[in-house]
This record gives structure tokens, sequence and C-alpha cells, in this order.
């Protein structure tokens, strides 16, 4: 158990209109801030004032992107509960994330404290639109002042949170996705399973140039024959091929989405067989083109799921479900979202009741 002191801000800030909150623009009264150095390990965990942070320019963070993330919410149900959806799931990654990163580690239960006090501290800003949420970034960043290249031996860890607007406020409306057959985003041995900013920063140029030719996103293949689909974006993707659902296996080049395991695991329920493995693009544009791509999708946090409309790959185009979410999309969709607003019960453990609102 942390000891997490707690300093309200003097003055509140006011709230946003609720109707036109976006994502991560706006960002609430308070912080979570925890320190690391090598004779006190994690201490002094405390809510604080939201304010800019002074570092020392030379801090690792800046040069070598020593660092790493998470993402999840906080919801509102109709019987104004604040509840998050898997908040262990998200500790036990950035767990396995620290190892890869060289951070010290936060023991879950550790994380899951400071998510639920700073979400408690934070409870009226958690929105009532239906749909709507309070994002939550936790981070961890070396603070050593220095241009050596080695593990920092300090660190801050730090939770900030993000009122967020519905998804899809105009009802969901499936993508474009480019095939990426140039950059990649992870190769073994490298940091494609870990949440770090790194990821990110390699990825920003295939995103740009997609979006450029009329994409939503890129998908990514492996690294070394990219030949295997991997990720699309910032999520995980599955295909529905001939009634059988098939995803990349989580083997260190593909971030272990929440999400993604999520649905695995309600597919499952629901009598679905799902292969976790190696899937090639070939493969998958052939089925296409055979009309055997049933379903495509995106799993993640902050859309949920996202179907895919078209897929590019070296000018072949294949079209799936003319263009409109696919069933099994759709019911995981109600489902996980039915769950996370509280409309549906939680049979499966995954919520975690914070405070009433
Ligand atoms: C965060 C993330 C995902 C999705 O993970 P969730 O836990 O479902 O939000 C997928 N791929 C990448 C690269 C990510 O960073």
């Amino acid at each position: 158990m942390l000891d997490i002191k707690i300093t309200k801000a003097a003055a509140l800030k006011q709230k946003p209109d609720e109707s036109k909150l976006g994502f991560g623009m706006i960002f609430t009264d308070h912080m979570f801030l925890m320190d690391y150095t090598p004779a006190q390990g994690w201490h002094e965990p405390r809510v604080v004032p939201y304010a800019p942070f002074q570092l020392d320019p030379a801090c690792v963070v800046f040069h070598y992107a020593q660092e790493l993330f998470e993402g999840l919410k906080a919801y509102r149900t109709a019987g104004n509960t604040i509840q998050l959806f898997r908040p262990d799931c998200n500790g036990q990654r950035m767990f396995d994330s620290c190892d890869r990163m060289c951070i010290p580690p936060i023991p879950v239960e550790d994380f899951v404290q400071a998510v639920k006090t700073l979400v408690e501290v934070e409870k009226d800003w958690v929105p009532h639109i239906e749909g709507s949420s309070l994002y939550i970034r936790p981070f961890i960043i070396a603070t050593d002042v220095g241009m050596g290249v080695h593990a920092s031996k300090n660190y801050t860890f730090c939770i900030i949170c993000s009122p967020s607007g519905a998804y899809y406020p105009e009802g969901i409306d499936p993508v474009r996705i480019y095939v990426e057959d140039e950059y990649i985003r992870a190769a073994p041995g490298l940091t494609g399973a870990a949440k770090c900013g790194g990821n990110y920063a390699a990825s920003v140029k295939a995103g740009e140039l997609a979006e450029k030719k009329g994409f939503a996103q890129v998908l990514w293949l492996d690294g070394v024959e990219k030949k295997y689909v991997e990720e699309v974006g910032a999520m995980n993707i599955l295909f529905k091929i001939d009634g059988k659902i098939y995803t990349s296996a989580c083997v260190g080049t593909v971030l272990p989405g929440v999400t993604r395991r999520s649905c695995i695991e309600l597919l499952r329920d629901w009598g679905y067989e799902v292969i976790e493995g190696k899937l090639a693009i070939a493969d998958v544009m052939k089925a296409g083109h055979e009309g055997r791509l049933e379903e495509v999708f995106g799993t993640g946090t902050a859309a949920v799921v996202s179907p895919v409309k078209e897929l590019d790959w070296k000018g072949d185009k294949v079209f799936i479900n003319d263009s409109k979410i696919g069933p099994v999309t759709q019911k995981l969709y109600d489902t996980m979202t039915g769950m996370q607003w509280g409309r549906l019960a939680d049979n499966k453990g995954w919520i975690v009741p914070v405070c009433n609102g």
C-alpha cells in the first residue's frame, strides 16, 4: 500500500463544454507523482495540482527516450459510479515495459492504487455524455542529467487525466488502411511489445504518408520479411476469415493490448475459434478477393474497435463487408462498451469501481 499524500489545488479550472471535448487536449486539476532514486526506491507518492515539470535540458528522457507510458479510461455509469476497466492489466503491462526499458518496476497493486486515488480526486472531471470518458495517461521518464548513454538512475512516475469525448460521435465509421510495405514498427529484439514513446516516434512518418494518401492508418507487417500482419496504427488487429478469427500472436513485436485480450476472451466465450499466430498479408488479400474475408477490425482503449473497410497492399485493394461494420465487430463493441459504461453486467470480473460520482 502506498501512503499517498493529497494536496488539493487552491483554485479549480472551469469544466469544459462536454459536447466539445475531443481527445487529449484538456487536462484536469491534479496529477499523481512518485519519484525513484537508488537510495530511496520509489518514494513520496502524491497527488498535487497539475503543473508543468521543471527539468534540466540534459535529462536522459529528452535525448535517449528512456520512458514508457500507459493508457486507460475511467467511465461514469448511469447509476453514477466511476469505474475502471481491467486496470491491473495496464499495471502488469507497465511492469513488463519497465523491464524492457531498464526502468525500476512499480508493483501492479501500487499502480492500480495510484490510478484509483487520482481518479477519485478528479471524479467531477469524468464526463457525463454517453460514450465520453476520462482518459488516464500514466508515464515514467528518466530524469538523470547527463549525456552518457546508460540506464538512468532516477525516474519520475506521473499520471495525468484528460476528459475525452465519444470516439464515434457520429456513429462507427469503417476506415481505409494502407498496408505499409517500406517502413516497419517493430522487429524481433526491439521494443515493439513495450508501450514506449520511441515506437511512436519511429512510426509517425509512415502514418503521415498514409494520411496524405487518404488512409486513416497503416497496417504494420513484420519487420523481417514484411510478410505477416502485426498491428494497425496504435491498435491490434483481428481478421475474420471463413468464420474463424485470426490475429498475430504477442511474440515480442506486437503490443499486448488489453482490448485485444478482452475481445479474444469474449470471442472464445461465444464459441469462436481464435487463432493467434502468423497470418500472411498475401493470404488476407486472397481471402478478400475470394469473398472469405468477412470482418477486419482494430482494437484499442481509445476506440474499443475500429472496423476496416478497405486494405491496400502494393496497389492491390480488397473491400470488406460493403464498407459496413460486421456483426461480430458490432457485438464486441456493444459488449465491451456495455460493461465499461455499466449498461451490461460484468460477468468477467473486469470492472473495478472507484467511487460514487
Ligand atoms: C496501446 C497500444 C495498443 C492497444 O492496447 P490497449 O491496451 O488495447 O489500449 C495496441 N498497439 C499499440 C502499438 C499500442 O501502443
